[in-house]
């Protein structure tokens, strides 16, 4: 993918699109993959990069959502679960089986969950991950060496999925224009065009790098603006009531030491309600999250002091090496576009909706709201079904159920038995990228430097970031530490370490100078010190 092609593909473009998407986060990238696969031309719009926004600051799990169950909501699991199974036959390299252990310290829990979770293993039916199983005290001491033993009653282990959300987001962007799509980030879409009836028939918009504005006809805009998507649907119908009730969500990443485990521990109600997970990922141990309504949605949200807290004490509950905050390598935040369930301007206090809203308004903006991660492929297909009928587009089939994600290198497989592929992301970091990390070695056999760890604690070569700029349309420093590599949510300072080499790279790459490489430098050791919140703000 080449930034500069793709400007040229807007700006040679003389008949409108069938689709412009708006927002290039989970649902947006499958908006653009699903309508281009049917052979509906579509340009997908990004503001800043592609999963700068929540898509970029997930749990990463790929999962139907245990607590959904014990909140009855049936189908919801059930369509999660093989949407689950459906990511791992498309995407091998991007997604794996992970087991889950919940601990149990009570005498009722082990029963309790030990049922719960056969019922889920039962709903996954044909897409079925590994099966649940309760387990004595010393299995869960096998599974979670560094868990709590002071009580510990035993354990129920069940399967879910993980991904580098990120790395999957770029990876479907990647697809999307493989089949066609034009994709182009950085660049925002600022007001909407009205045919003679005041039907929406176009978006206008700047190119962020250029400042040129330019004007992007369109039969059918779709609105994918995640927690923006209010704003977008103010350009249609100025007075819009709010759809949705932001509520962020706080990580803490640690050393790989405090779990010591390939399985993720799973605590299905803190003590304010809600479950909270401590999962290897990267090396790292993971812990999160919380989940705290808050006003305006940002695209660098700080986490707050008492999320912090509160996993830091939650997590300590549960591993026999309590963390300190001196142990915390980064704390990221993402911030869940939730659906007010009673409707547009409705009180807060109502049900959130964790499913998916599509809303078409008078204006004829179609906006895809609320899901997850998990089911984004199906939201894709569910929004561009509406397109076509909206827009009287082409009304050919999805193929996503069987679509390759860019880079798989397993055959994708609709068959009886879904295909489980573990994790060696720790032995082999290039394992996301697929089939394209031959490429990227032989960039490191090319060159002794591009081959060095740029860090002594992280495995990121100055091949990954030649990598993100030539082929992923990686345009600044914090595209390429935060995202095409997972640096500054893995371990902030050590990000801000290898900030320096890494511009210096990405400036050679873009063709810039070795102020723009400084600048670049300066502002990413301002985010980075946000994520590093290792040292308790004094009194
Ligand atoms: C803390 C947390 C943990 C989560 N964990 C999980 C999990 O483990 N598993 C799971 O399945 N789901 C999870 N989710 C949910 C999942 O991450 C989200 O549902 C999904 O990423 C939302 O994607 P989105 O496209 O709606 O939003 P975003 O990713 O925010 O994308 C919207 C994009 O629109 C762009 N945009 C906005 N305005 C404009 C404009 N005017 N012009 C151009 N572009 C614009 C933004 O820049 C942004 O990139 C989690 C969410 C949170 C917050």
């Amino acid at each position: 993918m080449n930034r500069a092609a793709m400007v040229a593909q807007v700006c040679g473009r003389t008949e409108p699109w069938d689709i412009v998407v708006i927002g290039g986060g989970a649902p947006g990238a499958g908006v653009a993959g699903d309508a281009a696969s049917r052979g509906i031309s579509v340009l997908l719009l990004e503001r800043e990069d592609f999963g700068k926004g929540t898509s970029g600051r997930s749990t990463k799990l790929v999962h139907g959502g245990v607590r959904y169950l014990e909140q009855g909501n049936v189908s919801l699991v059930m369509e999660a679960l093989k949407e689950r199974g459906i990511l791992l036959q498309n995407a091998p390299h991007l997604v794996h089986d992970l087991p889950f252990v919940v601990p149990n310290y009570s005498w009722w829990e082990t029963p309790f969950y030990g049922v719960g979770l056969k019922v889920y293993d039962l709903l996954a039916g044909k897409y079925g991950f590994g099966r649940s199983r309760i387990l004595s005290p010393q299995e869960t001491l096998q599974l979670l060496p560094n868990i709590r033993q002071d009580g510990l009653r035993g354990g129920v282990i069940y399967h879910d999925g993980q991904l580098d959300d990120a790395r999957l987001l770029i990876s479907l962007i990647a697809t999307a224009s493989d089949h066609g799509a034009t994709v182009l980030n950085y660049a925002s879409a600022v007001a909407l065009t009205r045919d003679a009836d005041g039907f929406v028939n176009g978006v206008q918009a700047i190119d962020r790098e250029s400042g040129v504005k330019f004007t992007a006809a369109a039969r059918v805009v779709v609105n994918a603006a995640g927690i923006f998507a209010d704003e977008v649907r103010r350009l249609a119908e100025p007075d819009a009531l709010p759809m949705l009730a932001p509520s962020q969500g706080v990580h803490l990443v640690f050393g790989r030491s405090f779990l010591r485990s390939d399985a993720a521990i799973m605590v299905p109600h803190t003590s304010d309600g809600r479950v909270l997970f401590a999962i290897p990922w990267h090396g790292h141990t993971l812990v999160g999250t919380t989940d705290t309504p808050i006003d305006e949605p940002s695209y660098e949200p700080a986490p707050l002091e008492d999320e912090i807290q509160f996993i830091l004490e939650t997590a300590a509950q549960y591993l026999s090496r309590p963390p300190r905050r001196s142990d915390i390598l980064s704390a990221f935040v993402g911030i869940r576009p939730l659906v007010n369930a009673a409707g547009p301007g409705s009180a807060r206090t109502s049900s959130l909706a964790r499913d998916h809203t599509i809303h078409i308004d008078s204006a004829g903006l179609l906006t895809i709201v609320g899901g997850k991660w998990t089911t984004y492929r199906h939201m894709a297909e569910d929004t561009v079904n509406h397109a076509i009928t909206l827009g009287r587009l082409n009304d050919a089939p999805c193929v996503t159920h069987t679509l390759r994600i860019h880079g798989c290198v397993a055959p994708a497989d609709s068959g009886s038995e879904i295909q489980l592929s573990h994790c060696d992301w720790d032995s082999d970091p290039l394992r996301v990228y697929g089939a394209e990390a031959a490429a990227i070695r032989s960039l490191a056999d090319s060159d002794p430097e591009l081959a060095r760890p740029l860090d002594t604690d992280l495995p990121i070569i100055g091949a990954q970031i030649v990598w993100a700029a030539r082929q992923e349309m990686a345009r600044t420093l914090d595209d390429v530490l935060a995202r095409r590599t997972r640096a500054l949510l893995l371990n902030a300072a050590a990000a801000a370490r290898m900030a320096p080499e890494a511009a210096t790279l990405l400036a050679r790459e873009l063709g810039r100078d070795a102020p723009w490489a400084a600048a670049q430098v300066a502002t990413f050791l301002r985010l980075a010190a946000q994520y590093n919140v290792g040292t308790a703000p004094s009194a």
